[in-house]
Order: C-alpha cells, then structure tokens, then sequence
C-alpha cells in the first residue's frame, strides 16, 4: 500500500533519523484549509501561516551529528537543534529540558520533535525514555528515539528494560551494520502510525 510505511530501510542511522525528523516536520505544519501543507508550501510558508518564529529539536548533548545534520537539511538551521545538558550519567537532565521547552514555546519556535538516545555513541547510556515522551506529548511534538547503536538491545530477555519507555516513541532509528553485525551499511526507521509518513 503506497499510502502506508511501517518503516523504511536505507544506507544507515543517519537517513533513518533524518527520514524521521523530515517526518515530524511535516506533521507539525501539516495542511488546514488555507495551507497545503509544508510538504507543498515550504517552511517559511508554515512558520507564516501557523504564527510561529522558527523550529527547533530538542536532543542531549550526546546527541549524534546526524541529527544537527538534519536540522540543517530540513531547513530549520543547526542554531535551532537544542542540545539539553545531561547529568552525570550521560542522560539527559529532565529538569533542563522541561526549562528549554517553556522558553521555546513562549518564543513562539514550534518544537516539532523531541529526541531521546537509547545507546549513546560515545558513552552508552540510555535517556530516560519514559519521561521525554510524557514532555514530547504535552508539547504536541513527535517523539523520536535514536537506537541505532543500542537499540538490539531489546532482544535481550536480560537487558531490554534498559529501554523503557521506548515503546512510546514515534518513531525509531535502529542500525543493523552495528550491534545487528551486518557487514554492510544498514539503517532502519520504524514509525508507530503507518499512515505518518
Ligand atoms: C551510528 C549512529 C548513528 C548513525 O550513523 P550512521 O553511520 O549513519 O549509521 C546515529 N545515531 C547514533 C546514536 C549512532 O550510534
């Protein structure tokens, strides 16, 4: 069916969280009846009809250089990917997100997605997955979880509870080239609402 997509397969995390976050832009400013959507119309065009400033996506500052990449990609400009502190284990600090969400908010940016790490690439760790959805919802933003290093870890009957809460994600970016040991590039992204891309 053209019109659905589980999930898309491409040449490794770094589209798969692109194709995700192009996703959630295009959800944020979707069409009304005075606007065809930013799919047609652009972002400048979005931002002007719905009376908004800018968007940003918020992610720790583990945060892997694909996603600055596709702030830059989709047009809303690295200086809009906020990259939250995290505390001493690696995770991001709650209280600082809820803090940057309030004060982008009454800026008027649109936070089209919210970005929670399940394996960071440099120290493993694992945001509190949970808890950023509940924030993501309250916002109206997608809620983007970027596994692609730990993601395999919930095929582990020992390990999966590290990812809790990675069930409420919107979508999903896992990569097989890595703890999958396919020996080529390999990287997927799996969405919740088929009908969302
Ligand atoms: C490896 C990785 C990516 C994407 O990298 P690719 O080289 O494009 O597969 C994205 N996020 C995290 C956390 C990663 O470890």
């Amino acid at each position: 069916n053209p019109e659905n997509a589980l999930g898309v397969m491409c040449s490794g995390g770094t589209i798969a969280n692109i194709t995700a976050l192009w996703t959630a832009r295009n959800l944020a400013f979707p069409a009304d009846e005075q606007f065809k959507g930013v799919v047609a119309e652009g972002l400048f065009q979005a931002l002007k009809y719905y009376g908004y400033e800018g968007a940003a996506i918020l992610v720790s500052k583990r945060g892997h250089y694909s996603i600055s990449k596709a702030a830059d990609v989709l047009g809303i400009g690295r200086d809009f990917l906020i990259a939250i502190d995290t505390d001493e284990d690696n995770r991001i600090d709650l209280e600082k997100l809820r803090i940057a969400c309030s004060e982008l908010k009454s800026k008027k940016i649109r936070i089209i997605s919210i970005v929670g790490i399940a394996g960071s690439t440099e120290t493993g760790s694992v945001d509190p997955l949970e808890e950023m959805a509940e924030i993501a919802e309250s916002y109206h933003s997608h809620f983007h979880v970027d596994a692609a290093w730990g993601g395999p870890t919930l095929f582990s009957a020992r390990y999966k509870s590290l990812l809790k809460g990675i069930s409420k994600a919107d979508s999903v970016t896992l990569d097989a080239h890595k703890q999958m040991y396919v020996p080529m590039g390999a990287g997927l992204v799996v969405f919740k609402d088929p009908s969302s891309v």
